[in-house]
């Protein structure tokens, strides 16, 4: 059984103002166990509210949350089991840590508040373990007051852990730590995961955070899920213009579809005709369409090449940023940005061929 079933799940609030807004506007999903998977949204699209209700934090007004096979929320049957009761961790932005507790306090208050708690002997063995597995055993006896942001997040987790629960929920846990420190607990999360086997619900607004933690990713807009798929598959298969633009940089030229063949469309636009893909959208000619390509798909050259999509240019700027170079061309209708692992292919102020193979162009309708 999945660890996470989400069904036709809604939630309203009322403004003060009056209006509503759909925090969570109809959204399925399953989530396996033993899997991370990242629900990634710009501020405001409703991650917070998901998480809140599958916690059981926040009551929804329709649908129904299963974990682990047992339902947990039913609009219909009119269940809702109170969040105590639900075995699930959570670890939010604002570690939330009780300033008056030691580290060691903090992490033992889910072992000391939860039915059939273990041993005085058998909590401190937990607590430590739960600490070392962090990285800070040696800050015990600290107040959270005393710790910098790392630390307290790692207290956090620590807390969330030591409970040994099946799932655990991440709410923008390190949007609040600095970047090294960052990325450093990305990679520990990652390893903990696997050690611990427990499945992850993982809440940002950061697609690099999202990319490299998620064996999946759950893309929102406005309270629903445009998208669930690997990182592989989002980044080279966006299924709308937003989730194109939201994940990685892409470049794009509006136009009008002029002829569709299976999966490939011609589409006129500024710069000319362009060729790309559908990836089984259906198409019709005369609609209004986005055609976006990646900046490392692009080739720049100086002679003209012979691939079906190529654009006239000037380079205006070449940035060399040790792995590769980005260059800025402008084109018929404005400027793209291309990334080559070359960085002497062209000087800025030259004029320059852009080309991109036709597997390369997705086609995306313009909403
Ligand atoms: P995110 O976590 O993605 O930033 P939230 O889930 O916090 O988004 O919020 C989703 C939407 O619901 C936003 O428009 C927010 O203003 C609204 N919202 C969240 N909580 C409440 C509340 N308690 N009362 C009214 N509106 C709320
Ligand atoms: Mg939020």
């Amino acid at each position: 059984t999945p660890i996470i079933e989400v069904r036709n799940l809604v939630k309203r609030f009322r403004r003060e103002s009056g209006a509503v807004v759909h925090a969570i506007d109809d959204v399925s999903f399953t989530v396996g166990t033993g899997d991370f998977v990242v629900l990634l949204g710009p501020s405001g699209c409703g991650k917070t509210t998901l998480l809140r209700a599958i916690a059981g934090l926040e009551t929804p007004d329709q649908g129904t949350i299963r974990i682990g096979g047992r339902t947990q929320y039913s609009s219909a049957e009119r269940i809702a089991v109170p969040p105590e009761r639900r075995n699930i961790s959570m670890v939010f932005q604002s570690y939330a840590l009780w300033p008056h507790m030691t580290a060691f306090d903090n992490v033992a208050y889910p072992l000391r508040s939860r039915r059939g708690r273990p041993g005085k002997r058998e909590i401190a063995e937990r607590v430590r373990a739960a600490l070392e597995l962090v990285g800070v055993g040696e800050l015990e006896r600290q107040y959270p007051g005393q710790l910098s942001g790392g630390q307290q997040q790692r207290i956090a987790l620590a807390r969330a852990l030591v409970s040994n629960d099946e799932l655990v929920l991440f709410d923008e846990p390190l949007s609040n730590v600095d970047a090294k420190v960052r990325e450093q607990l990305r990679f520990e999360l990652l390893s903990m995961q696997r050690k611990l086997g427990f499945s992850a619900l993982f809440v940002t607004h950061d697609q690099t955070e999202a990319m490299e933690l998620a064996h999946r990713i759950a893309v929102l807009d406005s309270g629903r899920i445009v998208q669930f798929g690997t990182p592989q598959e989002i980044y080279a298969r966006p299924a709308t213009r937003y989730v194109a633009k939201f994940i990685g940089a892409i470049n794009e030229s509006l136009g009008t579809v002029a002829v569709i063949e299976g999966n490939v469309a011609t589409v006129d636009t500024d710069l000319g005709r362009v060729v790309g893909r559908t990836h089984g959208r259906t198409a019709t000619v005369g609609e209004r369409v986005a055609v976006m390509w990646r900046p490392e798909r692009a080739v720049l050259t100086r002679d003209e090449p012979s691939t079906v999509n190529r654009w006239p240019g000037s380079v205006t700027a070449s940035l060399f940023v040790g792995s590769h170079t980005e260059y800025v061309v402008t084109l018929a209708d404005g400027d793209a940005r291309l990334w080559s692992p070359r960085s002497d292919v062209v000087a800025p102020g030259s004029s320059a061929w852009v080309s991109v193979t036709e597997e390369d162009v997705l086609v995306l309708p313009v909403d």
